[in-house]
């Protein structure tokens, strides 16, 4: 592998070949039973790349049967040593790395995101996770507990059983290590759906998973749809668990479909408006630096994105003019030109979603200072876009855009800011940018957001829960924090012999 001079990242392959494109169920591959498939498309053209087997109903049903055959009592999978469900994580984590180049390469192809982002952040990340949570498989342990009367008491930390973990398409790869670590560490199965959008990476981890020894039917991979394959899994009476992550609007139809069926455990990682609060006492260029890439990362395809810039007044202008210079020197282009910071929008739905709601921004009365157009004239390239003198209540203040357009807003006081900031239906995450710590505990406190960052953005590491207040989520992903939502407690409490007979 030559490294590239730029970056000293290795080259990517810049033509991945697509290997999987089936439904995986008990580790072999299989076509969709009605038949059906769905293109995708690589964004950076518009072109159809690949045709994907599509499940539905009575494929999700053959996938619920293979996780529920694993985790049978006395199965191989509910027998093995935690520590060797560790080994097993680790493995797939190895492989991961062995093909690094290639799922990086193919993670741009299918998703649009520039390849250095996809092998230094997606690639890192998603292995890391997986490492964290091997090594957390042999560490879930439950408590003894006194009780009252003759008897010993303790508690079990038992997998919940078949997970159902429906994908978005914004980190194919590390929604998927975030969602396979915690449950496979702790000895539950899964039948995972991907994004219909970026179903690519997720189907050659389904090999390498199989590769790295997991037995047949533990990961189950269901490309398709959502109302067929995602609904499927929602009201499946055999799923006890599932995982989400994706727009609000769905987030309810899921929880709906849970509660409905089954009652199945439901964990939701949902949309954002997030905050991030410039104070005038900040370092200015770190903070004009940080809200950019807070913004902008992944061409602004984030449900954290800090997407209400908040500046204090004395420094407001200034902090406009710089995110100005910096948007309009952002690299937009191929994203696999390791010099490129921005690719395209993930396709035409979001591209045209985004044009439309720079429309009404405009519309409404914001500045728009640079960008708010298409970039280039093929693929779904956007500008990078920047809104000044947005106010609270505009459109472009209150939905999610999800896309490379910077919104920045005024205030003055510390009492007011608190008060904006918290008047949004999210609470995913929030930034503070003060070297004035007490300014910073307090709003840390203050904040209702799952994640608040201070004088930092996107620090998004394996230890730490990641989720949301308010209407941004159920549950937190990550960290310790993120094993409670794949475990049941079950206590077990035995009658002691009152004297030695
Ligand atoms: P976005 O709007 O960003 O595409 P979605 O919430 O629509 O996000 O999609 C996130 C994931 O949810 C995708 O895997 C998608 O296929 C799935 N999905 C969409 N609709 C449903 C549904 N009705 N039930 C279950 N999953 C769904």
């Amino acid at each position: 592998m030559s490294a590239a001079p730029s970056s000293g990242l290795p080259s990517p392959q810049t033509n991945p070949e697509i290997l999987y494109t089936g439904v995986f169920i008990n580790n072999e591959w299989h076509n969709s039973v009605s038949g059906k498939t769905f293109p995708v498309y690589n964004p950076s053209t518009g072109e159809a790349i690949a045709n994907i087997q599509a499940a539905e109903k009575e494929d999700v049903n053959k996938a619920v049967k293979a996780a529920q055959n694993a985790f049978q009592l006395g199965s191989t999978w509910r027998t093995m040593n935690a520590s060797s469900r560790g080994n097993l994580l680790n493995r797939l984590a190895d492989l991961m790395e062995r093909d690094r180049v290639y799922l990086a390469s193919l993670e741009t192809l299918n998703n649009g995101k520039p390849y250095s982002a996809a092998y230094a952040a997606d690639l890192e990340l998603s292995i890391k996770c997986l490492r964290y949570y091997a090594g957390w498989a042999d560490k879930v342990q439950g408590k003894t507990i006194p009780v009252d009367g003759s008897f010993f008491a303790f508690t079990r930390h038992e997998p919940v059983g078949v997970c159902g973990q429906i994908i978005p398409w914004n980190f194919p790869l590390l929604m998927q290590a975030w969602k396979l670590g915690p449950a496979l560490a702790t000895g539950n199965t899964v039948v995972m759906k991907p994004a219909e959008q970026t179903p690519l990476t997720a189907l050659y981890v389904a090999e390498l998973i199989k590769e790295a020894g997991f037995p047949p039917g533990v990961v189950n991979i269901v490309p398709g749809f959502g109302p067929t394959a995602g609904a499927a899994i929602a009201s499946h009476k055999g799923v006890d668990k599932v995982a989400f992550t994706g727009s609000t609007e769905i987030g309810h139809l899921v929880m709906t479909a849970a509660a409905q069926s089954n009652l199945k455990r439901v964990t939701l990682e949902l949309g954002g408006k997030s905050p991030n609060i410039i104070f005038k006492d900040c370092d200015l260029d770190h903070a004009v630096e940080t809200a950019h890439f807070g913004l902008f990362f992944n061409q602004g395809q984030c449900c954290c994105a800090g997407s209400r810039i908040f500046v204090e007044d004395s420094i407001y202008d200034e902090f406009v003019e710089r995110s100005v210079e910096r948007a309009k020197k952002r690299n937009v282009g191929n994203p696999f030109d390791l010099n490129v910071e921005q690719g395209p929008q993930v396709d035409e739905d979001q591209f045209k979603k985004i044009l439309a709601l720079i429309d009404t921004g405009k519309r409404e009365g914001a500045k728009l200072l640079t960008g708010g157009q298409r970039y280039g004239d093929r693929g779904y390239f956007i500008q990078p876009t920047v809104f000044a003198d947005v106010k609270d209540d505009m459109t472009i203040a209150r939905e999610e855009i999800f896309g490379p357009v910077q919104q920045i807003l005024k205030f003055s006081s510390m009492e007011e800011i608190v008060e904006r900031a918290n008047k949004t239906i999210y609470g995913l995450a929030a930034a503070v940018f003060t070297k004035d710590l007490d300014k910073a505990m307090y709003l840390s406190q203050g904040l209702r957001a799952g994640t608040v960052w201070i004088n930092c953005y996107d620090v998004l590491e394996a230890q730490t829960p990641f989720g949301g207040f308010k209407m941004s989520g159920i549950g937190r992903e990550l960290g310790e924090y993120g094993l409670q939502a794949y475990t049941e407690v079950k206590s077990v409490i035995v009658k002691m012999p009152q004297k030695n007979s």
